[in-house]
């Protein structure tokens, strides 16, 4: 058994040395209600970072503890039961699991995953059909105003990520007639064109994001997925049409930092959002559990249609999930960042 221990928790940069493995026993019986589990596959998510502080800055997230284990999105297989629902061989997952190869949990804190739904491809469900698909799904939905026949533009940062790479294809599926992303590579942005059905990408280590969006973008945008905040959101929100929406999913460019969230806008680029009304408001898919069950269901259909391109960057092997988290952070990853723990 491995466990992993997070030894510090700085507001600064995260590395792989935040995280320490270490090997403990564990009770030989389980209790009445009880399961005992084999890790496969473990999430690493832009979110931790706050839980790395003391403050998380949110109410729904509590701080990893020093020297506790880390937990996070996980799957597994059940291999012993002591609850009436789940039987050995069942595929569960939970929010919360811990950074364990092997762990004893409460089955009640369990969800029963049905593999073929993802064509037994199980780590989707903690991407494309889990929290980061409903996050692209939802987020469009519920703050993008998408309509069918509107030819809206959308423009996604953190394009080739896991929720961005959704997001631009379920802006496509929901009826955007042009949809742009932006992203740190050029192999992301070919991905995204070639791949992925994205109109254009933009290297925005490479290239002049506002000249770009202006040639890419000639009616300006309608709705931006934003994942990153900072310069190249204040770039796009410059770009944004009257009566815009802005999906704030997220601000990575900004979680090093000690700002609150979401961080406020510049003075230059508030004035632009007031003036063309364009709406900024905070989405937290947590909010849309009551959606859950219906959008998964939707995300999985278009997998098997293959109308959803999914991407996952593979890790192997638990000693390496630190390192996971860190190079996700740092743009490592194509699409969801997967840590594989056991076969
Ligand atoms: P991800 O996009 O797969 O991975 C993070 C990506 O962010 C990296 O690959 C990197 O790609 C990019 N990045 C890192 N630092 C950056 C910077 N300074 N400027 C621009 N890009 C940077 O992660 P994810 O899980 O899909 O999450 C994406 C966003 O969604 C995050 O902001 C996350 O907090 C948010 N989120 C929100 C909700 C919600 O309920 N609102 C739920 C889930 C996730 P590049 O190579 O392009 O730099």
């Amino acid at each position: 058994l491995f466990d992993f221990k997070i030894i510090l928790g700085k507001n600064g940069v995260p590395v792989a040395e935040n995280f320490r493995l270490e090997q403990s026993t564990m009770a030989d019986t389980i209790q009445a209600g009880q399961v005992r589990v084999r890790t496969l596959y473990l999430s690493v998510d832009p979110y931790m970072r706050c839980r790395m502080n003391e403050d998380t800055g949110s109410d729904y997230l509590l701080p990893w503890q020093l020297s506790q284990v880390v937990d996070g999105g996980g799957i597994g297989v059940v291999e012993e039961s002591k609850h009436g629902d789940l039987a050995k061989g069942d595929f569960v997952t939970s929010f919360n699991w811990p950074w364990q190869t092997v762990a004893i949990l409460d089955g009640s804190s369990l969800q029963k995953l049905v593999p073929q739904l993802v064509n037994g491809r199980l780590s989707y469900f903690l991407g494309a059909a889990g929290i980061t698909g409903l996050t692209a799904l939802l987020g469009v939905r519920e703050k993008g105003h998408v309509a069918v026949g509107a030819n809206q533009t959308m423009v996604v940062s953190g394009a080739a990520g896991a929720c961005g790479s959704l997001a631009g294809q379920i802006g496509r599926l929901e009826g955007c007639s042009r949809v742009v992303g932006i992203a740190g590579t050029d192999e992301k942005c070919s991905i995204l064109v070639q791949e992925m059905g994205f109109d254009a990408a933009i290297n925005y280590k490479k290239e002049d994001v506002a000249k770009q969006l202006r040639e890419l973008c000639p009616g300006g945008v309608d709705v931006y997925f934003d994942n990153v905040g900072g310069d190249i959101s204040d770039t796009v929100i410059s770009q944004m049409n009257q009566n815009s929406h802005i999906i704030l999913c997220g601000q990575i460019s900004q979680y090093n930092k000690d700002v609150p969230y979401p961080p406020p806008l510049p003075p230059d680029i508030e004035k632009i959002q007031k003036e063309r009304n364009i709406t900024r408001e905070r989405f937290l898919v947590l909010n849309y559990m009551d959606k859950q069950e219906a959008s998964v269901l939707q995300l999985c259909q278009w997998i098997q249609e293959g109308k959803l391109k999914v991407r996952e960057t593979t890790v192997e092997g638990l000693a390496n999930i630190g390192a996971a988290f860190q190079s996700m952070m740092n743009g490592g990853n194509i699409g969801k960042q997967i840590v594989s723990v056991s076969k």
